[in-house]
């Protein structure tokens, strides 16, 4: 299949576009490299430097590679950046996805995929974990911006009839996740441990998430392209993982004597965030399989190396 990954220059895009290559799909990648970063894109893919908001250069990008499969994982997802300007957020996200979604529609796509979140658009859960079902109250532009595209999609499967998949994200880490966001708690604790510096814990720390390993949700973004239904899924693993936990867990595989140092807590933050992952299980047979330590140690590992190559 022909395949584009938009935002394949970016932490978990990267990754799909790399297992689409392995498993022999010819891939291109289009992304402006606003957080992704150009030694992402693998050789073998074709790569277009472009804004998805720049609605002429995508159309006329579809019209000449005629692609099967759209994967969607770019986007502005900086929550703060969202709330400071919600303009921006909605440009990106919003207006930017049905750009992709309308030259989709024009140009015989046969299957979108879009990489949602769980986290943002639940908000504060009513149960734990959360389910599909759960109320959608997002609490930043950013959540609105996510929950909008999906609406939108939800449209275009029932108007045009294209195949669609939502995946709502947990809290993805691995590999590649950019350190010097507001967000990645994992990533950002890396660098610092690896660079000996003190990470610092937001409040008291036992704030919990559900931590994905980015394999795992390469996994789903696989499985799905066989997956003939529309469908909307949380990708996570059912269980709450803490701030404090994270980090001990990575300072015991840095092998550093570090004492845990907590800061003021973040006004606003959510204090628990799981999503239930029932259905994708059995709608795609798709189950996360990376233990959380297994997850932070190869994390680490890379952070490590990333850091030696810097030397
Ligand atoms: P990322 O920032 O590494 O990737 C986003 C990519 O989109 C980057 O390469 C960036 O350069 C590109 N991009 C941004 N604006 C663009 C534009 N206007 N035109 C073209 N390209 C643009 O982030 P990520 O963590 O890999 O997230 C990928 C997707 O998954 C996002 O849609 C995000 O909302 C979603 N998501 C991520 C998580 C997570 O935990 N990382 C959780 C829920 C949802």
């Amino acid at each position: 299949m022909k395949i584009l990954v938009a935002g394949g220059a970016g932490f978990i895009g990267s990754h799909v576009q790399d297992a689409y290559l392995a498993l022999g799909h010819e891939v291109v990648v289009i992304d402006n490299l606003y957080t992704g970063r150009k030694d992402f894109v693998n050789r073998d893919c074709r790569f277009y430097e472009v804004d998805i908001r720049d609605a002429e250069s995508i159309v006329e990008i579809f019209e000449r590679e005629r692609f099967d499969v759209v994967n969607h994982h770019a986007a502005q997802m900086d929550v703060r950046a969202s709330v400071a300007d919600p303009v921006f957020d909605a440009d990106v996200n919003i207006l930017g996805g049905l750009n992709l979604l309308q030259a989709s529609v024009k140009t015989g796509v046969k299957q979108f995929i879009f990489a949602s979140t769980g986290g943002a658009i639940y908000g504060e859960q009513d149960t734990f974990p959360a389910d599909e079902n759960h109320l959608l109250r997002p609490v930043s532009p950013y959540g609105v911006s996510k929950l909008s595209l999906e609406k939108y999609i939800d449209f275009y499967a029932k108007t045009y009839g294209l195949r669609c998949f939502i995946a709502r994200y947990a809290n993805i880490y691995g590999p590649r996740q950019n350190p010097d966001g507001e967000a990645g708690v994992v990533a950002i604790f890396s660098r610092r441990l690896v660079s000996g510096e003190m990470p610092t814990i937001n409040g008291d720390g036992k704030q919990t998430r559900d931590f994905v390993y980015v394999a795992d949700v390469v996994e789903a973004n696989v499985v799905v392209l066989d997956h003939g239904e529309n469908s909307v899924l949380n990708i996570g693993t059912g269980r709450e993982t803490d701030i404090n936990r994270i980090f001990s867990i990575l300072a015991t595989t840095s092998g550093k004597s570090v004492e845990p140092h907590h800061g003021p807590a973040k006004k606003g933050e959510q204090r628990r965030s799981v999503l239930d992952n029932r259905r994708a299980k059995k709608i795609l047979g798709w189950v996360p399989s990376t233990d959380i330590r297994e997850g932070l140690e190869k994390t680490y590992a890379y952070f490590s190396m990333e850091e030696e190559t810097i030397r």
